[in-house]
């Protein structure tokens, strides 16, 4: 994946706690930023209300999960505590840097610590907001049971305590203000003497 100037294009791989509004910053992100795409995960849980196959996941069932695993098709995946498994499928960073498009990844933080170690234009940007706030994002979005919002917490608070691994930091309490400081982030990344020398 280069661009017009040769150089090799990032891998922009976002995380951040759970609530932390990634998907929001991510949605204001891509109408700032038409080269930016987002790679489709594969993943074994139920579609919600509204997500289209091939757009929001790639919707598999746990034996097409082990099948694609077996055959090495996956960049990286993630066992979430309540059974689901999501994985970053290879072939999608290969589809959209054949576009000329720059890649995003939109991860929890272990995947996203694990894109960093083997893939070397990756650079990660964390997301993060007050406690406080997450409940309450958590608990207004109410996809999920009071338990399973109990353990998104949990993991949220787990979640902060690897911030510093990554590459950048935003806070997410003012939504103007970060989406302001992601933009100058990635503008910075885009722009030829931003983007990485090739190795
Ligand atoms: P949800 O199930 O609510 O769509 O996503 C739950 C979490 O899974 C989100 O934090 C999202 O960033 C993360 N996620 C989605 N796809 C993948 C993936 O392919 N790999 C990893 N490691 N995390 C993913």
């Amino acid at each position: 994946m280069t661009s017009s100037t040769g150089r090799a294009l990032p891998v922009l791989v976002i995380t951040g706690q759970s609530g932390a509004g990634k998907g929001t910053l991510i949605t204001h992100l891509f109408e700032r930023f038409p080269q930016l795409q987002l790679a489709v995960s594969a993943t074994t849980r139920a579609r919600r209300p509204g997500e289209e196959e091939g757009v929001h996941y790639y919707f598999i069932s746990d034996a097409e999960f082990d099948r694609r695993l077996a055959t090495g098709e996956f960049l990286e995946y993630h066992v979430f505590p309540w059974g689901q498994r999501s994985g970053t499928l290879y072939s999608e960073i290969d589809r959209i840097g054949a576009e000329g498009r720059v890649c995003v990844l939109e991860l929890e933080t272990e995947g996203a610590l694990n894109v960093a170690e083997r893939e070397a234009r990756a650079v990660t940007i964390f997301i993060t907001a007050a406690l406080p706030e997450l409940e309450r994002r958590l608990t207004e979005r109410a996809t999920e049971s009071a338990g399973e919002i109990g353990e998104r917490l949990r993991v949220a608070q787990e979640q902060l305590l690897v911030a510093d691994r990554f590459d950048h930091v935003i806070e997410n309490d003012d939504l103007d203000r970060a989406v302001q400081e992601l933009s100058a982030l990635v503008s910075g990344l885009l722009s030829p003497a931003g983007t990485m020398s090739q190795t």
